[in-house]
C-alpha cells in the first residue's frame, strides 16, 4: 500500500484524493490547504483526510475556524511515497526544492511547464517514459483530451498532421471572478496556441497546430479536429477504434447528447462522484473521413479527465505496474470509468 500526499486540495486535488482512496494499492496520508474554507472543513470532517497547511503562518486562521490540522506540508511529505502537486500553476517550481530535500517523488499538473520536470505523462501515449522517474507532469485537460483520441487514431490512420480549434470554457463552475461573461476571446490571440507543443511532449514528433478561444461557459471545453492521414481508412474503422478505447466514448447527438450541457447531465445520470465525466466524448455524427482527411468533434470535462491519469502516473513513478493497460484497467474499474 503506497502513501500519497496531495499538495493543494482544490478542483483537481480533491478529485485525485478521492480517486486514490478508491484504489486498493494506495492510500491518502494527507491533503493540504492554504485557507480554512469549506473544502478544508469537508476534507477533515466528511472525508477524514489529515489536513496540513501550505502556509504555516496561517495556523491561527485554521484554529479560529475550528478546523483541525495535522501539521505543515513539509511534515506531510516526510511520510509520503509520492506527492501529487495540485497547487495553482507556477507554484510548482518553488515546491520542487522542498520535494527534493525530502527525497519524495512528485507529480505535477498541466499548469506547470514541461521543463520543470522534463517529463510529461499520458497513460495511453507514454506511460513508460515516466516509469521509475522521480518527477513527472500530467498534461493539461485539453492536452489529455487531444492525446487520448489522437493516440487511438494514429496506429490505424498514420497521422500526417493535425489542425485543431479548441473552444475553451471561460472558467470552472465555482470561479466567480473569471470570464468572459459576454464575449468570445481568442485565447491566446497568437497562433499556434500552446496546446499543440504540449501534445508533442507526450506524442513525440506529431505535427500538430492548435488555435484556441474562450467562451462564456463553465461546463466543458470543446475541440474541432482536422487530421491529415496517410492510410486509407473508413469512417467506420475510426469509430470502432474510438469505441474500443477506454476513457473515450463515442456519443450520439441524436440520442440527446448533442451539447456539453447534455453531456454533463449524462454524467449525473451515471451517478458520478461530483458529476464528473472522466471520459472524452466524441460525437459519432462528427466523425468523417473525406479523402485523406479525418474530421471529428469532441468535448473535455476539464475538472476530471486528468484525474485517472494521475492515478496511473503514481503507479508509473512508484513502479507498481509496468504495463500501462493493466494500470489503466485497474484505475478504471475502481473509478467506474467506461
Ligand atoms: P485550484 O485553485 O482549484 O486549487 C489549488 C489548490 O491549491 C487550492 O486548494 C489552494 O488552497 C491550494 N494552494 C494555493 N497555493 C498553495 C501553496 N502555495 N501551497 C499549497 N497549496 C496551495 O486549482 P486547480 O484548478 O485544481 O488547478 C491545479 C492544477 O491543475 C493547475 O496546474 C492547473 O493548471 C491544473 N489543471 C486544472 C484544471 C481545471 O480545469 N481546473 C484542469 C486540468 C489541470
Amino acid at each position: 500500500m503506497k502513501s500519497v500526499a496531495i499538495n493543494g486540495y482544490g478542483t483537481i486535488g480533491k478529485r485525485v484524493a478521492d480517486a486514490v482512496s478508491a484504489q486498493d494499492d494506495m492510500k491518502i496520508i494527507g491533503v493540504s490547504k492554504t485557507r480554512p474554507n469549506y473544502e478544508a472543513r469537508t476534507a477533515v470532517e466528511e472525508k477524514d483526510y489529515p489536513l496540513y497547511i501550505g502556509i504555516p503562518e496561517r495556523e491561527g486562521l485554521f484554529k479560529e475556524a475550528g478546523i483541525e490540522i495535522a501539521g505543515t506540508v513539509e511534515e506531510m511529505i516526510q511520510e509520503a511515497d509520492v506527492v501529487v502537486d495540485c497547487t495553482p500553476g507556477n507554484i510548482g517550481p518553488q515546491n520542487l526544492e522542498m520535494y527534493k530535500k525530502a527525497g519524495v517523488k512528485a507529480i505535477y499538473q498541466g499548469g506547470e511547464d514541461h521543463d520543470l520536470t522534463g517529463l510529461s505523462f499520458n497513460a495511453i501515449a507514454n506511460y513508460d517514459d515516466s516509469y521509475g522517474a522521480d518527477y513527472t507532469r500530467v498534461v493539461s485537460c485539453n492536452t489529455t483530451g487531444l492525446t487520448r483520441t489522437l493516440s487511438t487514431i494514429d496506429p490505424i490512420a498514420d497521422i500526417k498532421k493535425v489542425r485543431a480549434v479548441m473552444v475553451r470554457r471561460g472558467s470552472d463552475p465555482s470561479e466567480i471572478k473569471k470570464g468572459p461573461i459576454n464575449a468570445i476571446v481568442p485565447n491566446p490571440p497568437t497562433v499556434p496556441s500552446h496546446h499543440g507543443p504540449d501534445v508533442q511532449t507526450v506524442m513525440k514528433g506529431i505535427d500538430v497546430t492548435t488555435m484556441a478561444l474562450l467562451v462564456p461557459t463553465t461546463l466543458m471545453h470543446q475541440h474541432n479536429i482536422m487530421v491529415e492521414i496517410n492510410n486509407d481508412v473508413e469512417t467506420e474503422e475510426i469509430i470502432e477504434a474510438l469505441e474500443k478505447r477506454s476513457r473515450v466514448i463515442v456519443v450520439d447527438a441524436e440520442a440527446g447528447l448533442g451539447s456539453t450541457a447534455e453531456l454533463m447531465e449524462y454524467a449525473k445520470e451515471l451517478g458520478r462522484n461530483r458529476n464528473d465525466l472522466y471520459e472524452i466524448p466524441v460525437w459519432r455524427e462528427s466523425i468523417n473521413v473525406v479523402g485523406n482527411e479525418l474530421f471529428y468533434m469532441q468535448a473535455v470535462h476539464q475538472e476530471s479527465d486528468v484525474v485517472p491519469e494521475n492515478i496511473d502516473a503514481i503507479r508509473a513513478l512508484l513502479e507498481m505496474e509496468s504495463d500501462n493497460e493493466k494500470s489503466i484497467a485497474k484505475t478504471n474499474k475502481a473509478m467506474g470509468i467506461l
